[in-house]
């Protein structure tokens, strides 16, 4: 939007420093790479990120690789810390100009069905109000955009899996250039990496399961188990310096608007980070978002703005079945019999081995055309 001139103000409730140090999600798709190369953030990125072509599936004891360029026409991903995004746009808003308002608290989103809704918040002590046309309620699964849509205007569609993700990074080269998604008896294992020295790596846990329960010991173990193979693979190992222990879920809020209230991102949907798509869903939300917004301003047309939540439900939902389709495929469930486990195996045989099913894993996990 400032690039296309319309005047905004972002307000953060929490620290820049704060946000900055997040750490989340790691996997860029093409269109999101695309993205902040057209914004002028991608610099950094193309300079220290890690362009990926293809990912491994590991199971049955033995590796088989998805080459993405060959699938997808030569499209592939970029590993890049989500806070090293962060870092990024937030500098290039405030070098252009841009205002960002840090730790604001008590924000109220008021007359959203009026011509011109107001958001009252406060700050270092001192209460303010602004005035817009529009407000983008970007402010993630527990913000306060979502709650203030009227009772009975959203349809809520959701799915908690019974299972959750123990994540941990540790000090240690990558065990693998390229992730690795793992199907065991034990349940599911991911080798993902950061940079040459911090590696991202998770194993499906019960949700309710503590990290005090996983010993560092205990946790390299576990690894051992469920990423070996016949070869005799091991990961590499190293301190572990965070641990995490996340609950699974897919949801969706419809419809994604109401009067002069946008939502983008978390604040309408969550999805398993199985399909890496939570950080990019919320590119591809702003950017359907930025343009009706812009098309609103040049033309005075608010059809775009009218079409914004079923444009962007579309991939939504198409990323949500992805994302619940490579979920349900790798992770062992709760009471899941041999027979269960030998369809999953099968499933996974196939997908590697068909060209066709091996190029819908590829074009979806690089990201559906945005269009
Ligand atoms: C531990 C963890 C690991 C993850 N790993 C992955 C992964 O591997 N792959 C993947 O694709 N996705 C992953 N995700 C999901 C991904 O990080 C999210 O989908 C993504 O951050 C969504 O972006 P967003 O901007 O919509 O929301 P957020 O990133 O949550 O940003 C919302 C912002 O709004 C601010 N805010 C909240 N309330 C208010 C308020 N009232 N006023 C002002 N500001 C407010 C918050 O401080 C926050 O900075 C992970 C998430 C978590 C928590």
């Amino acid at each position: 939007m400032q690039l296309a001139g319309i005047e905004s103000v972002v307000l953060e409730s929490r620290s820049r420093k704060d946000i900055e140090e997040t750490i989340r999600a790691g996997v860029l798709e093409q269109g999101t790479v695309d993205l902040m190369n057209e914004i002028g953030a991608g610099a950094r990125m193309m300079r220290e990120g890690f362009p990926h072509e293809g990912i491994h599936l590991r199971f049955d004891g033995r590796d088989r690789r998805i080459d993405f360029p060959a699938l997808t026409g030569g499209k592939k991903v970029m590993v890049y810390a989500q806070h090293e995004v962060i870092k990024d746009l937030v500098a290039l808003r405030l070098q252009t100009g841009g205002e960002i308002r840090f730790e604001v608290s008590e924000v109220g989103l008021h007359g959203l069905d009026a011509e011109a809704p107001r958001v009252r918040y406060r700050q270092g002590g001192a209460s303010h109000e602004l005035g817009c046309d529009f407000i983008a309620g970007c402010d993630g699964t527990q913000g306060v955009s979502r709650p203030a849509i009227p009772a009975g205007v959203l349809s809520v569609y959701e799915r908690i899996y019974p299972f959750g993700w123990y994540g941990i990074l540790c000090n240690a080269p990558p065990s693998s250039d390229e992730l690795i998604y793992a199907l065991h008896e034990r349940g599911f294992a991911l080798v993902s990496t950061r940079s040459p020295e911090v590696q991202r790596m998770y194993l499906q846990v019960d949700p309710a399961d503590k990290v005090e329960n996983w010993s560092d010991e205990r946790t390299w173990a576990e690894f051992r188990a469920r990423l070996a193979t016949r070869d005799g693979w091991l990961p590499k190992e190293g301190p572990i310096f965070h641990k995490v222990i996340v609950g699974m879920r897919s949801f969706v809020v419809e419809p994604m608007q109401h009067g002069r209230l946008f939502l983008a991102g978390d604040a309408a949907h969550v999805v398993p980070p199985t399909g890496a798509k939570g950080l990019n869903l919320a590119a591809s939300d702003v950017r359907i978002l930025a343009r009706a917004i812009a098309a609103h301003y040049k033309s005075g047309s608010r059809e775009l703005l009218q079409d914004y939540s079923a444009t962007a439900l579309r991939r939504i939902w198409k990323a949500q079945r992805f994302s619940w389709w490579m979920t349900s495929m790798l992770h062992r469930f709760p009471g899941g019999d041999a027979f269960q486990y030998r369809v999953q195996l099968s499933e996974l045989d196939y997908v590697t081995s068909s060209r066709a099913a091996s190029a819908s894993l590829a074009e979806n996990y690089v990201g559906l055309p945005l269009d």
